[in-house]
């Protein structure tokens, strides 16, 4: 017998679905499939039970779409913070990186993704449209761009200048601080911290 396969398709299937997982190799995706076999049957019913449950029951907050358990996620309905102060961020992931520096007391909007052409991402793509009537509705003063140093996020941040020209809110960048080609969320809590208390004007920002 030379693979897995030949003694089961079973653990095949449970090594061919860990290893479709992002930095899963066929390695430890066999590993993980033979340890979960010499565990109690409750563990792993524990495990797929959180799954099918994440799955299911997962929402995207109506106004600010980062990820939530209830309609509106718990950043929007905490009145404790600053309900003035909108950041714009590629993902949830850079969510809970600005969250984790303990920095930022203001609310949140989820893009989706960056305008990437060449992934045919486009501004439709994002959750673009609805900014300008969120900015009025809540009465936001300012905007803050927290995306990426790279050239989709300067593209996305200054499609969002443009498209909020006509809105009366003050627009600032965390670019400061941040290296260029930078991916946020890999950014270290103090950088990221300090880049969002020392912002700068989005339109001075330009001139440099
Ligand atoms: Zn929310």
């Amino acid at each position: 017998m030379s693979s897995v396969e030949d003694y089961s398709q079973l653990l095949q299937r449970a090594i061919d679905a860990f290893a479709s997982l992002p930095g899963v190799g066929h390695k430890s995706a066999m590993r993980l499939a033979l340890s979960l076999l010499r565990q109690e049957k409750s563990f792993t019913y524990r495990i797929s039970d959180a799954l099918r449950n994440l799955v299911d029951g997962i929402q995207y907050c109506a106004k600010c779409h980062n990820i939530s358990d209830e309609e509106i996620c718990r950043i929007c309905s905490d009145e404790t913070r600053d309900p003035h102060t909108l950041c714009v961020v590629e993902s949830v992931r850079d969510v809970m990186a600005i969250e984790r520096t303990g920095q930022y007391q203001g609310l949140y909007h989820v893009l989706g993704g960056v305008i990437s052409p060449m992934d045919g991402v486009g501004p439709q793509d994002l959750f673009l449209h609805d900014l300008p009537t969120r900015i009025q509705e809540e009465g936001i003063k300012e905007v803050i761009l927290a995306l990426s140093t790279t050239m989709e996020g300067e593209t996305t941040n200054f499609y969002i200048y443009r498209l909020l020209k006509d809105v009366e809110v003050k627009i600032t960048t965390i670019a400061q601080g941040i290296a260029i080609g930078d991916e946020l969320e890999y950014a270290d809590d103090l950088t990221l911290g300090r880049s969002i208390l020392q912002r700068i004007d989005f339109q001075e920002s330009l001139k440099r």
